[in-house]
């Protein structure tokens, strides 16, 4: 059973981007510094379910996408960036945090247009065996047939060099056949010169072609991050 009825934790949040709208400037200009992108539709983030078996996963519905990343990646703080803060902290709770944490994004009709699934982070150990050694056993079968799964966003921290378990994750979801996005967080803490440094390492690290610089602090790459999941939610 889920630990929570769907209608008990929502709340409305403005969003970083538009998931249902790809009108041409319906962005604001960036922000010369300071807070992401400020929405122009309004959007609702529902919490969902935390699920600690398969049996608990919602009902395939909408499109998917999954959060992934070492613990203390800043996962949550990205995903307060793109929704909003209750559904970071909802994430955080304890008991939470080794369950997939379920989100929808409904449009201005209530209705679910997307749905995000907050994985539990991985550990600093070096992940041997199968990727999800150290996770929950369900999260291997989540990521192998989950078919409303369309994108897998991959978390790795601009500040450190590339991770064997990091690289073990993409390693996986690349023979498992799944669409994924790595994106480099923590920018902000880094200089240009470092930011194009450490990018390129983790690129060449974990044998990517793209790697998206992000910042939940200042949400630097907030936009662009949106722009990666509404395309993924569109397909
Ligand atoms: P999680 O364990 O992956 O959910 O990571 P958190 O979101 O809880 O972040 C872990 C730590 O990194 C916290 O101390 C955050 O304040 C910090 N952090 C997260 N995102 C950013 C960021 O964009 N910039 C900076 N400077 N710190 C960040």
């Amino acid at each position: 059973m889920p630990l929570e009825s769907p209608s008990r934790v929502s709340h409305k949040f403005c969003h970083a981007g538009p998931v249902s709208s790809t009108r041409k400037g319906s962005f604001r200009e960036p922000q010369p510094y300071g807070l992401p992108q400020m929405p122009t539709t309004r959007f609702t983030t529902q919490f969902l379910l935390s699920a600690l078996s398969a049996e608990q996963f919602p009902a395939p519905s909408v499109s998917e996408i999954a959060f992934l990343g070492r613990s203390n990646v800043g996962k949550s703080s990205l995903l307060n960036a793109l929704v909003g803060e209750k559904a970071a902290k909802v994430s955080q709770t304890p008991g939470r945090t080794r369950a997939i944490n379920f989100f929808a994004l409904l449009d201005q009709r209530q209705h679910p247009r997307l749905l995000f699934a907050d994985l539990p982070g991985y550990g600093y150990a070096k992940i041997s065996k199968s990727i999800s050694a150290g996770w929950p056993a369900f999260i291997e079968p989540y990521l192998a047939m989950r078919s409303m799964l369309k994108l897998c966003i991959c978390l790795v921290d601009s500040n450190v060099p590339p991770q064997q378990s990091d690289r073990q994750l993409i390693d996986w979801l690349r023979h498992a056949g799944r669409d994924f996005a790595v994106v480099a967080t923590k920018v902000d803490r880094l200089s240009g010169n470092e930011r194009t440094r450490n990018v390129l390492a983790l690129k060449k690290g974990l044998e990517l072609e793209d790697v998206l610089p992000v910042s939940a602090k200042t949400g630097y790459g907030v936009k662009e991050l949106w722009a990666r999941l509404e395309a993924a939610g569109s397909e």
